[in-house]
């Protein structure tokens, strides 16, 4: 999917437009927690034009130097977009920062709008011609307080998208590396492509810079994605934890695998949990990548020692499997695409109806339904309507009284059944009359 970026110096009303744009007009795909606080990533659809939307204002380097952090900012945008949106502010008239703002989105080739804020009544909305002068085309006025002019620059924002075509789907298996910075994402890429010889391509975007890595292993096409990112190094910005999470979140809607990426030596740190429940909640295949293993004292317990922890940590992610790896050393490397390939396999199972009714009758037999308040839970019928993740409707008499812990039940007997490994599952109850 497309992304927009919001640019602009501070005060213009960039967090104001970018709840707008995901509130108001949008429906949000989905709300992950730690996100919804500050948020400066979400997903946005425009009259049947799915986007994300990033708030560069969020991406902030903690130092005084002002100039330096709107740079960092506009270079984000510059970076990651498809399409620049530049927030002005028509009550504080044209500044010499924003003529600064100007000149850096000069330089890139991508489509940027011009976009007045605060234009709340007539008068002002005269004052946006000043803006001409930028040399950026039309000023848009829009007001964040009213809620004006926010569908026209809607329009103006999807009419600049690539063409479809371009972004056209494959049928290649995804996956990205994800994780807080240091923990050797880019050595990791560097090391399986070393180790991958067969790089079909990198992929030229036609407005965003070449991105994914294709490669065969096996057989098997993969696309490596947001290698680019991972490997162009040495921006300002890339140790902020907004723009790294920021990343993860863009990475994991683009992949069907994503492999959480933990550092042996540091262990698990709350940064980590964060990135790790993103790509939970989105419902994407996981596998737990312990990195740099070649630093760690080993005797015959410490693998099993880790995986306590981890599984202690990221109790949710039972179904990830996970590999101790070396980005350094190459250890088991090569084990990635296989896994990666596996937990794809797993994610994109069907099971079928008659086969998950015989399963339903031995579960409810060795555990009978719950009695809540009287009532006994009934369970009629079981059926997969979707892949990836693979999604299962119960039928039961009455959904309140599918509790958490029945539903973990089923869910356990799928994967006591089934090979699901590397991928979540998801249970939905309904009302059968
Ligand atoms: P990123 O920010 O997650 O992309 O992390 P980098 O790939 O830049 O790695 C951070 C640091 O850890 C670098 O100094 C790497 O050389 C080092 N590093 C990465 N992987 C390994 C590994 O497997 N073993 C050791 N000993 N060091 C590693």
């Amino acid at each position: 999917t497309p992304v927009v970026a919001i640019v602009g110096r501070p005060n213009v009303g960039k967090s104001t437009i970018f709840n707008r744009i995901i509130n108001e007009r949008v429906s949000i795909v989905e709300d992950t927690p730690g996100v919804t606080r500050d948020r400066i990533y979400a997903h946005a659809n425009w009259l049947g034009r799915n986007f994300s939307l990033i708030d560069t204002g969020g991406i902030q380097l903690g130092n005084d130097e002002f100039n330096e952090e709107i740079k960092a900012q506009a270079e984000v945008a510059i970076d990651e977009a498809d399409v620049i949106v530049f927030l002005t502010d028509v009550t504080a008239h044209l500044t010499l920062m924003d003529e600064t703002i100007a000149k850096m989105l000069f330089k890139t080739n991508k489509p940027v709008i011009l976009a007045v804020n605060k234009a709340d009544n007539p008068e002002q909305r005269n004052d946006i011609f000043d803006f001409y002068s930028l040399g950026l085309g039309d000023p848009i006025p829009i007001s964040g307080a009213h809620g004006t002019g926010i569908g026209d620059l809607l329009d103006e924002i999807i009419k600049n998208f690539p063409e479809e075509n371009e972004l056209e789907e494959d049928d290649t298996v995804k996956f990205s590396f994800i994780g807080r910075p240091n923990v050797g994402k880019s050595s990791l890429v560097n090391a399986l492509l070393g180790e991958e010889r067969v790089i079909v391509s990198d992929i030229e975007g036609t407005t965003r810079d070449a991105i994914d890595t294709k490669f065969t292993a096996d057989g098997t096409e993969f696309t490596m994605v947001d290698t680019a990112g991972i490997r162009k190094r040495g921006k300002v910005y890339e140790k902020t934890e907004k723009y790294a999470v920021m990343r993860a979140l863009s990475a994991i809607d683009r992949s069907d695998v994503v492999l959480v990426v933990i550092d042996a030596e540091t262990g698990i740190i709350e940064q980590d949990k964060h990135v790790a429940g993103y790509a939970h909640e989105a419902g994407r295949g996981i596998v737990i990548v312990v990195n740099k293993w070649d630093l760690i004292e080993k005797d015959n317990h410490s693998m099993k020692e880790f995986e306590t922890k981890v599984r202690q940590e990221f109790s949710y992610l039972e179904y990830a499997p996970i590999v101790f790896v070396s980005a350094r050393t190459k250890q088991r490397i090569a084990k990635l695409p296989e896994l990666v390939k596996k937990v794809h396999a797993n994610q994109n199972q069907r099971i079928q109806s008659a086969v998950l009714n015989d399963l339903l009758l031995e579960a409810t037999r060795i555990t009978p339904t719950p009695l809540v308040n009287g009532k006994r839970l009934r369970v009629y019928y079981m059926t997969q309507v979707a892949t990836n993740p693979p999604t299962f409707v119960v039928f039961v008499n009455d959904p309140d009284l599918l509790h958490f812990s029945y539903q973990r039940f089923l869910i356990n007997q799928l994967r006591q059944n089934f090979d699901f490994t590397g991928t979540p599952i998801k249970l939905i109850p309904r009302e059968r009359k």
